[in-house]
């Protein structure tokens, strides 16, 4: 028998290669421009011509190459990013495998100019089809570029396989757009058949952001709340959505290192912060970077993959987690609402002397979830006499214009209105409209505000705290109550047992599906069927057992919650309904109920008067 095996050709090899380093026009200038990134460029233009389809040229201000390393640059495995195998563990560059330059240039025709800083003179190389045409001196400018041309010309089924201008164009925008956030420092520009798209300046990161997004939406920086935590584990900096500013496909950006990465796991991080703050169906938008030791995240990954994996998933699922949770309570949006300097959006509604204990991170690998969201600052026992001074702090708001206000109100419908406060006292007017809404004035207008949902935020941070703090509160009952569960619920309820005796419950199970009710929560005193309560909480959490986006205690807590609010407010005497505004404002959300609901609205005078 004669042998069978061949070694490919070079040329053909590469075309090989080529197939799944360069798959469109835009991974040609991923690669490129990532080149002039790792050439310590500061400033880079992308030129295309029909979407990359007859020209893509990248020029860059980088170090340039010399006259062996331009020709060398095209071979297969031709990399000066590291020399032993052991260098992929500390990498820093964007490339490191060698491949891009020589699957381009076995794919296409490239015509390469590069100078090195302060040489003489430059480089010119051609080539097409892996076959170097041209190798000579030349009189270009400092720095590198590349034009490729006819993309896929040598290779017919791939260039069929090409989807319109307009798809391709957008590949193309979407990789700019991930180089351009992962670069904030540089300064780039993109330009399509001769139309500038973007033409970016240097700048920082929040910046760079708007300058790409922020076109379309008005005050879109507003709408930003930065997210910051240095751990040793992983540092994270960016900038997430505030829950107004959630759509059904929103923008969404994570980074590692500087490289632009998906990761359906930290997304669902993200995603968990904002439990119970977003619209049904709507994504928050988010831009955030992390960065960790090069040594702990797998890079060894396909060049196309936009996947990394990371050594200490689960540890950064949580700080992660903890830090977007931490900056949306910190920076809850009542103010934003409530001033009228409209680009100071995020501003904390503590006043000095009730700062929110600040949160502390746990960096153990056994974490604690309950660690997580900023312990303390929610809700205070000790409230202060007069709620809207948590108001006046920020406000500067001038006592006569309130009183304006309230008096007129006062005036026009004191009959009606019974329970809206004492005249003379400046203080806490409220009245309450049909049943269900406390109205009252704010400086910027008329706040409206749901008093079953201000309960249920109220009392859900209530229960958040005590369960953070390991305090558990149980009221025995002198006469146990007995309930039965089905098969299923039963299954599920031996799972949940632990959280479900954690917030105050004192059960005993007498058979698979019964079992006594021995203690309530005490905050429960109120509430009338504790069966049907359990038997709610049981349905929530089986309902969203798959959803990271709340933990079991906070389902819990949530029903519990739900629950309590639905009678409390019904017999609340005055100065109740007054300890509820106080509360509410002291809680850490206090504008959205937890399971997502509008708390509050304020008509501006404009909204009332036009
Ligand atoms: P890699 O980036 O993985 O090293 P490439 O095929 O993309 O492989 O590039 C090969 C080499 O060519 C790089 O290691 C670098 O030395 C050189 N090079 C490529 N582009 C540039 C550029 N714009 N400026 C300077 N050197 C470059
Ligand atoms: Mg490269």
């Amino acid at each position: 028998m004669s042998d069978i095996i061949n070694i490919l050709p070079d040329a053909i090899a590469n075309q090989i290669a080529a197939g799944e380093v360069i798959q469109r026009p835009a991974s040609v200038v991923k690669e490129l421009v990532e080149n002039a990134i790792d050439a310590g460029a500061n400033r880079i233009s992308v030129v295309i011509t029909n979407a990359g389809r007859t020209s893509i040229q990248v020029v860059d201000n980088g170090k340039g190459m010399s006259h062996t390393d331009a020709r060398m640059a095209f071979e297969r495995h031709a990399t000066s990013k590291i020399t032993d195998a052991s260098d992929i563990f500390s990498l820093r560059t964007m490339g490191f495998r060698g491949e891009a330059l020589a699957s381009i240039a076995a794919v296409a025709s490239v015509e390469l100019r590069t100078r090195q800083t302060g040489a003489d003179f430059g480089t010119l190389v051609e080539i097409a089809a892996s076959s170097i045409l041209r190798h000579e001196a030349d009189s270009c400018v400092e720095g590198t570029s590349f034009l490729v041309k006819n993309l896929f010309y040598n290779v017919p089924a791939r260039r069929k396989f090409l989807k319109s201008d307009n798809t391709e164009l957008q590949h193309i925008i979407n990789e700019f757009h991930r180089v351009a956030l992962a670069n904030p420092h540089i300064e780039l520009s993109l330009y399509s058949n001769n139309e500038p798209i973007y033409e970016l300046q240097a700048g920082n990161f929040k910046q760079r952001i708007t300058a790409i997004f922020g076109k379309k939406t008005r005050n879109y920086a507003n709408q930003l709340i930065a997210i910051s935590i240095d751990t040793n584990m992983v540092k994270i900096s960016g900038f997430v959505g505030t829950p107004q500013s959630a759509t059904r496909s929103a923008t969404q950006f994570f980074f590692a290192n500087g490289r632009y990465m998906r990761h359906p796991y930290f997304n669902k991080a993200v995603q968990a912060a904002y439990a119970n703050m977003l619209q049904p169906d709507t994504q928050p938008i988010y831009f955030i970077n992390l960065e960790v030791r090069p040594e702990s995240i797998d890079v060894n990954v396909h060049p196309t993959k936009t996947e990394i994996k990371f050594e200490d998933e689960k540890e950064i699922f949580s700080i992660l987690m903890a830090s977007v949770k931490e900056s949306l309570g910190k920076f809850n949006f009542t103010p934003s609402l409530d001033f009228e300097t409209s680009d100071t959006v995020a501003m904390p509604l503590y006043t000095a002397d009730q700062k929110p204990d600040m949160f502390k991170i746990s960096l153990n690998s056994c974490y604690n979830p309950f660690a997580s969201s900023s312990g303390g600052g929610g809700y205070k026992s000790s409230l202060p006499k007069n709620w809207d001074m948590l108001y006046e702090k920020h406000q500067h708001h001038s006592p006569q214009q309130t009183q304006a206000i309230q008096t007129d109100c006062v005036t026009q419908q004191t009959e009606q209105l019974p329970i809206f406060g004492n005249s003379d006292e400046m203080q806490n007017k409220f009245l309450i409209y049909r049943e269900k809404y406390l109205v009252t004035a704010v400086k910027s207008g008329l706040m409206i505000i749901d008093r079953q949902r201000a309960m249920e935020r109220i009392t859900y941070e209530k229960i958040i705290l005590q369960l953070q703090q390991g305090q558990k509160a149980t009221q025995s009952l002198l006469f146990p109550d007995v309930a039965e569960i089905t098969a299923d619920e039963a299954v599920v309820f031996d799972e949940i047992l632990p959280d479900i005796e954690a917030i105050g419950f004192d059960l005993e199970k007498t058979s698979h599906n019964t079992f006594n009710i021995k203690g309530v929560p005490s905050i429960l005193t109120d509430i009338g069927n504790i069966e049907e309560l359990l038997k709610e909480i049981i349905a929530d959490v089986s309902d969203q057992a798959s959803t990271v986006g709340k933990e079991i205690y906070e389902k819990i807590a949530l029903r519990t919650a739900k629950a309590i609010a639905k009678s409390a407010f019904r017999h609340s005497s005055e100065q109740e309904t007054e300890a509820l505004i106080a509360s509410l404002f002291q809680c850490e959300i206090p504008n959205f109920a937890p399971d997502g609901k509008k708390i509050l609205v304020i008509l501006s005078d404009a909204d009332i008067w036009g």
